[in-house]
């Protein structure tokens, strides 16, 4: 095998506990014939940023958000903050249903404001694709690539499978993605027993093989990737009823709460002393510092993107969070059948994105020839993209501080 094309089956979502010979017998063998290694990733349930860069999040900056520069405008009262949530929340989040103009339209006015976002915003196939290639205007393997010789495609759903075995892996770009997401959507939102994970599991595992079959006639080397796992959901945290019940005015704090970790911002001494105090009170959690975060990859180096933050054990959720609205519910719940179960359950029943250290949030990079070696056994989000680059013979980018970490 000499002209180093390289398809990746990307597999978020793929727990590294659920791959047993039962379960899933072709990635069981490949684990057992060929180079294989964990991936250390970010705190985060959006790691493909870090994936493609190459890049930690604090030098690609794409970190769910920022507050503004200015703070003046966030201390004043608007007209709009006297009208309850509910309602400015339900005409934001019915808006973005048509026009896509408002991200994480279920925030309220009065705490947007004060935010920049900085998130990478999937809506599914619909543009996962073209997202990626601009990326925020941040560099990236799949925007930056010398000679454009790349492909990304995207699925979210399992029945996609066929389709997808017939228009990918067919040799035309020198580095081709596949992102198969539906494990990770129903995961989160159906895989609640064994025998459901067990399943979807084998399925996604004979997917795999037909792939890797198909990519061995063409000659081309496929490698497996995986991101995360899942932590089934146990319990949940009620942060915003505490948050309510703390005696410290609305305009000297903020926060962005997202399912399994929220962020504080405060304004005065009062409220990061009452705030803190109540979240090292919620045991099955953690209250970080930001620069407690410099451990994990995560080195910003002042609290734009959050001075606080509050990230629960694995299997914990924070319910309500800020991506919750009944009506966004509603609406996904019909729209997408992946999704149904949310109609009478808004709540996800697994979840990712708690400490990297935790077994649930493991990646895989997995080889399935025996053309190379990894150096390490596990290895960073950040060194995919320099080692991917490496399997088809290209340097990487100045801009990349990953490393590539194979080995003849
Ligand atoms: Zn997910």
């Amino acid at each position: 095998m000499n002209n180093n094309k390289v398809f990746v089956a990307y597999i978020p979502g793929m727990d590294t506990r659920n791959l047993a010979k039962t379960w899933t017998p072709f990635i069981s063998k490949c684990l057992e014939d060929y180079a294989s290694s964990k991936i250390f990733t970010n705190p985060s349930n959006e790691v493909l940023s870090t994936l493609i860069t190459g890049m930690n999040p604090h030098e690609h900056g794409i970190w769910q958000l920022k507050t503004k520069e200015s703070l003046d405008e966030l201390r004043e009262e608007k007209l709009i903050d006297k009208i309850p949530d509910i309602f400015t929340v339900a005409i934001q989040a019915f808006r973005h249903q048509f026009f896509h103009d408002c991200d994480v339209p279920t925030i309220p006015p009065g705490r947007r404001r004060a935010f920049e976002l900085r998130r990478v915003k999937f809506r599914g196939r619909a543009n996962t694709s073209d997202l990626l290639h601009q990326l925020g205007h941040v560099p990236s393997i799949i925007n930056s690539m010398s000679d454009g010789n790349i492909i990304y495609s995207f699925s979210d759903r399992l029945h996609d499978q066929n389709t997808l075995l017939n228009n990918v892996a067919n040799g035309e770009a020198n580095l081709e993605f596949l992102q198969f997401h539906a494990l990770d959507m129903l995961g989160h939102w159906q895989l609640d027993t064994d025998e459901k994970l067990q399943e979807i599991y084998n399925q996604v595992d004979t997917f795999l093989k037909n792939l890797y079959e198909k990519c061995e006639s063409k000659n081309i080397r496929m490698v497996i990737v995986s991101d995360h796992g899942q932590e089934k959901v146990t319990g949940d945290i009620n942060l915003k009823k505490k948050l309510s019940e703390i005696d410290v005015p609305q305009n000297e704090f903020n926060y962005y709460i997202q399912p399994m970790q929220a962020r504080f911002w405060f304004h005065s001494n009062r409220a990061r002393e009452k705030i803190v105090k109540i979240l090292k009170e919620i045991t099955p959690g953690n209250v970080l510092h930001f620069e407690d975060l410099h451990k994990f990859n995560i080195n910003f180096k002042s609290p734009e993107y959050g001075e606080v933050y509050f990230i629960p054990e694995p299997g914990y959720l924070i319910f309500p969070h800020d991506f919750y609205h009944p009506l966004v519910n509603l609406v996904f719940g019909i729209k997408d059948p992946q999704q149904r179960n949310r109609i009478l359950n808004p709540k996800h029943v697994a979840y990712h994105g708690y400490l990297p250290h935790h077994d649930s949030e493991k990646g895989l990079l997995l080889l399935t020839d025996n053309l190379s070696k990894i150096n390490h056994s596990e290895i960073n989000a950040a060194d995919i993209a320099p080692t991917l680059l490496n399997m088809i013979g290209q340097t990487k980018p100045a801009f990349m501080t990953g490393i590539s970490r194979l080995s003849a």
